[in-house]
């Protein structure tokens, strides 16, 4: 299927049109690409797919779906195969707030995209729709990795008796009287210049050309049955935000007996008051006295799997970075990350006496052992 243009773009017309620019530039198009008057042959073409953008964009609910999902609102649902963006013909998730005892999958689907597709033009048997959820988890447990579980999870597989054809046996169909076995109807379009006629899949048999006579028994006809399950997701430990974890098979049901599309987990990592992560490396800050600087000490800092006592040695100067090797994140292909302390160094505000004459003392040494090394050179 070649790749289908913008609908704005389509009608010549800018994001914010009103509804009457969309009419207008409709009404223009489709005069210009009429096929009684325009006899160019990519002309019924064109037609169609001014008629189809205005379609959408003259629909409030639908012109909201595709500015919010683009063409994948009404994609046809060529299969993507699995392969490439899982967006593209999926739905979205909902996002959830981080949940202890397992997040509810109802809730977290409450925001996926449902009606507007439009029906296929083809009985070829494809994979299903992915769908994609977002969950959110603190930064500590994706560092550690966890469980996750996944609440009233709907899946519809096949069902198990007549595996998808929805009759009660092989023999229980009969041609469909309203296309008589081709598949197809011609249909009758009212346009603004009248009536077209167009071909279509026949709605009846749904392309097949035949109709069950006895419906299948366990799924009542309808060729696949509803599950509802818990998943349990594992969250391998030093996951950074974003990523997404595929879960094949629970995604939307196949079309025409096509296996369902994957469910995609995509985890949000919270950010921490203490550490800030960088790819595997974690950086954090650490205060120490200017005294402490000068002479050197030894402090102890966090890091994300637990204390360490770092050596500052004598003299570190203000913005001094030190780097704990190996001490950063661990992910699950056994990378480590180190970690950064940024030193800031403390001036006290306030001194009491005893403090500030200790101070002069330290500058007047400083001086007279300048001086006393000046002496020295002269000598
Ligand atoms: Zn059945
Ligand atoms: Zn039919």
């Amino acid at each position: 299927m070649a790749e289908k243009r913008d609908y704005y773009e389509v009608l010549g017309i800018s994001k914010n049109a009103t509804k009457d620019e969309i009419r207008s530039a409709y009404r223009k198009l489709a005069k210009q690409y009429h096929p009684d008057i325009n006899k160019s042959p990519d002309a019924p073409k064109k037609f169609e797919e001014v008629q189809e953008a205005y379609d959408v964009l003259s629909d409030e609910n639908k012109r909201a779906q595709y500015d919010r999902f683009g063409m994948a609102a009404f994609s046809q649902g060529t299969s993507t195969g699995g392969a490439g963006n899982p967006f593209q013909n999926g739905g979205f998730g909902g996002f959830s707030t981080e949940g202890f005892g397992g997040m509810d999958f109802g809730d977290l689907f409450s925001q996926m995209f449902g009606g507007g597709s439009r029906r296929s033009q083809s009985t070829a048997p494809r994979k299903g729709n992915d769908r994609l959820v977002r969950v959110q988890i603190s930064f500590m447990d994706a560092i550690r990795g966890r469980k996750i579980e996944l609440n009233n999870v709907d899946v519809e597989r096949a069902c198990s008796h007549c595996h998808g054809t929805g009759a009660e046996s092989p023999n229980a169909y009969q041609t469909c009287p309203d296309c008589h076995g081709s598949g197809r109807v011609l249909r009758q379009q009212q346009t603004l210049f009248g009536v077209m006629q167009t071909e279509s899949v026949c709605p009846r048999c749904k392309g097949k050309g035949k109709i069950v006579t006895e419906a299948c028994h366990t799924c009542g006809g309808a060729g696949y049955q509803k599950e509802r399950t818990t998943l349990t997701v594992t969250i391998p430990a030093g996951i950074s935000s974003g990523r997404q974890l595929k879960i094949s098979g629970y995604g939307e049901r196949g079309v025409h007996g096509g296996p369902n599309g994957d469910l995609y987990v995509e985890v949000i990592v919270k950010s921490d008051p203490n550490f800030e992560r960088e790819g595997n490396d974690i950086h954090i800050k650490a205060t120490v006295g200017m005294a402490e600087c000068a002479l050197g000490t030894e402090i102890v800092v966090k890091t994300v799997y637990g204390e360490e006592s770092v050596t500052i040695p004598a003299g570190t100067q203000p913005g001094a970075i030190l780097k704990l090797k190996g001490k950063g994140v661990k992910d699950s292909a056994g990378r480590a990350g180190d970690e950064y302390v940024h030193l800031s160094i403390e001036i006290p505000k306030k001194l009491n006496e005893r403090q500030k004459e200790l101070l002069q003392e330290f500058i007047a040494e400083g001086k007279s052992s300048r001086w006393s090394s000046f002496l020295n050179r002269k000598k």
